[in-house]
């Protein structure tokens, strides 16, 4: 029922209950600390997506994202374009995402979300042998492209058991390059609260161990 298919089963929303999951791919990267500084203050939980490069170069971001409370998931080792990749290949890329997260984090991500949504042959027979599986979004904000009021505009259109995507960085450029998405951040986080959304992880939909 959560799950949508399409070469295999993919979460895009949340169990019953009044909840909204944020979801922030990219990072870790220097926009990272505003982000978790806001959700701190909002008493706000998420799940970041990591780049597996980009945990290599900020590993000390990356533990910070765990030590505070949020969830993580897998956004492959360089930000591959599956569209252009053989099936090895997308594997190749998963697998090395996750040794890099495991290597910084001491921790194996349960949750997988493909670079631009992008589904991809090889993708889910490599996340079966890992045990994964695939995340994906009801809300796109748009963030990566739009300035803080029209994210602010749509991420205020969700409902109860939407997933939120916004970025917490940019593929594996190095930079605080997601300042309109922070400045929507605070303003979203205010607006939840307000009524009375509690900000999850995806640890709710997540599938047993
Ligand atoms: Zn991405």
């Amino acid at each position: 029922m959560f799950f949508s298919n399409w070469f295999g089963p993919s979460l895009t929303r949340l169990p019953p209950g009044n909840r909204v999951a944020l979801t922030f791919d990219d990072g870790p990267s220097e926009t990272t600390p505003y982000v978790l500084d806001l959700l701190a203050e909002y008493n706000a939980r998420a799940t970041f997506f990591l780049v597996g490069m980009n945990c290599h170069r900020l590993p000390d971001v990356a533990r910070r994202v765990i030590a505070e409370g949020h969830e993580i998931g897998n956004h492959t080792w360089s930000h591959a374009n599956f569209y252009r990749c053989a099936p090895w290949q997308v594997r190749a890329e998963i697998e090395r995402g996750q040794q890099a997260i495991e290597d910084t984090l001491g921790r194996r991500p349960q949750w997988f979300r493909p670079p631009f949504g992008v589904r991809w042959f090889g993708m889910f027979p490599a996340l079966d042998r890992l045990g994964m599986r695939c995340a994906l979004w009801s809300l796109d904000t748009c963030d990566w492209r739009d300035p803080a009021d029209a994210i602010v505009e749509r991420g205020a259109g969700a409902q109860a058991g939407d997933v939120l995507l916004l970025h917490d960085g940019f593929r594996t450029h190095v930079g605080n390059n997601r300042k309109e998405t922070v400045a929507a951040l605070g303003r979203l986080l205010a607006q939840f609260r307000d009524r009375g959304l509690e900000m999850v992880t995806l640890a709710p939909a997540a599938p047993a161990k």
